[in-house]
């Protein structure tokens, strides 16, 4: 999100500045959300998709990452409002804020941190809250704009911290969804919220939660904009610096498995019970330990194989395998796991600027959702898993139709 952090940490954690490694290498990798015109194959980029896990802080993230202007740019076409399920989740995430945070608080002011098309925001407006969002992907702000949501185009750090603060006076709450996760200058937006944050407000941000991850084997929410992976021990040591305390936590089912967190200036409020049950939660799951990250290592090339197995076994039987949801995240899975057109036939996926464009790296094509109901393959392999149970009551007719999905979080598998 901030584009004059360097991509590459030169072989030091982002937040403590310990010297770190990785631990795995996910290969040559392109932009996770690059999707190309059958034109533009020629020049694609890559770079390498190798995670490190701090033993010091604990955090887990990425330490090269390609430079920000090829990942976001305007046709940076990710609009949260597509989603009806995501639209539920963040009218619920606002209305809690509305109904704790600022009860009985006079004129209070909510800034969020990447608030895209205003999907959450326009909760906050259609109830007279004085709101900011902070958008920098402009042509995305700019559909907030026309919805009356307050939105500025820019990258949060302190200097812009001050002049909100300046401007609008300090906020009761700042908040940011799946945002946080995306900048690499994490201590920079720390030190913005600490400055811009009244005495007694409250951040709270929620992201992908790196234990689900080590649990599921997830791998695929590793990818370049997902420059850290958080857990609850992570978050409270990057903030800790800033004065800032975690004081609650709460997971999420969102994006396969998240957590949201809660901080305050240190002291202004007691800190829940949550925390320090969720923290020793994530010791025996061993998140604190290098250890863990080896195993989730092998864990992952398990993974690979199977599926690799699965697609083999099935294109040497001739069936017919279609991708289901050309998301960032199944980036990571083709290219890592070496799939190519032959094992996948293309990619159905309803959003209209991928489609006819050919996927990052593997170059399987991207169709539009009528080629996958037109004439049903025999297998979908489900890379938008994160809504399984939203997609496989859509698609009921497929699975009487006798096709079978092909799912490989948690484990690789064949079901109706
Ligand atoms: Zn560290």
């Amino acid at each position: 999100m901030n584009p004059t952090a360097k991509p590459l940490s030169n072989g030091h954690c982002r937040v403590c500045s310990a010297k770190i490694a990785p631990f795995m290498s996910f290969g040559r990798m392109p932009i996770a959300n690059g999707f190309l015109r059958p034109d533009e194959t020629g020049n694609e980029y890559f770079f390498e998709l190798a995670p490190a896990f701090c033993e010091s802080c604990g955090m887990f993230q990425l330490l090269e990452q390609p430079q920000p202007e090829k990942m976001f740019h305007e046709q940076y076409a990710f609009y949260s409002s597509t989603s009806r399920y995501m639209q539920a989740h963040f009218e619920v995430f606002a209305l809690s804020v509305i109904n704790t945070v600022l009860a009985e608080r006079k004129d209070p002011f909510v800034v969020e941190l990447g608030s895209n098309d205003g999907i959450m925001l326009r909760h906050f407006k259609a109830r007279g809250v004085r709101h900011l969002g902070i958008e920098p992907s402009a042509n995305v702000a700019e559909v907030a704009r026309t919805q009356g949501i307050s939105t500025i185009s820019a990258f949060f750090d302190h200097k812009l911290a001050d002049g909100i603060a300046a401007e609008h006076g300090r906020a009761d709450a700042i908040l940011a969804a799946n945002v946080m996760c995306h900048i690499p200058d994490l201590p920079g937006v720390a030190a913005g919220v600490q400055r811009l944050l009244k005495p007694d407000g409250v951040f709270i941000f929620e992201d992908p939660y790196l234990g689900d991850m080590i649990a599921k084997t997830s791998y695929d929410q590793i990818y370049d904009e997902h420059v850290f992976i958080f857990s609850a021990n992570s978050v409270r040591c990057a903030f800790e610096p800033f004065a800032l305390e975690l004081i609650d936590v709460m997971p999420q089912i969102t994006h396969g498995g998240s957590m949201r967190y809660t901080l305050a200036p240190k002291g202004s409020r007691q800190v829940s019970i949550k925390v320090n049950e969720q923290l020793a939660k994530e010791a025996a799951l061993g998140l604190d330990r290098a250890e863990t990250y080896h195993r989730f290592k092998a864990n992952c090339e398990n993974s690979r194989d199977a599926l690799m197995r699965t697609l083999e076994r099935l294109r040497g039987q001739e069936k017919r395998v279609v991708g289901y949801g050309a998301t960032s995240k199944s980036t990571t899975v083709i290219n890592y796991c070496g799939m190519t057109p032959e094992h996948v036939e293309f990619i159905s996926d309803t959003t209209p600027i991928k489609q006819g464009r050919l996927s990052p790296g593997a170059h399987i094509p991207v169709k539009p959702y009528g080629e996958f109901t037109k004439r049903y393959p025999d297998y979908a392999l489900l890379f938008a898993w994160n809504h399984a149970a939203e997609i496989r009551e859509k698609e009921a007719g497929f699975v009487s139709a006798g096709g079978r999905w092909i799912v490989y979080v948690p484990e690789v598998a064949i079901v109706a």
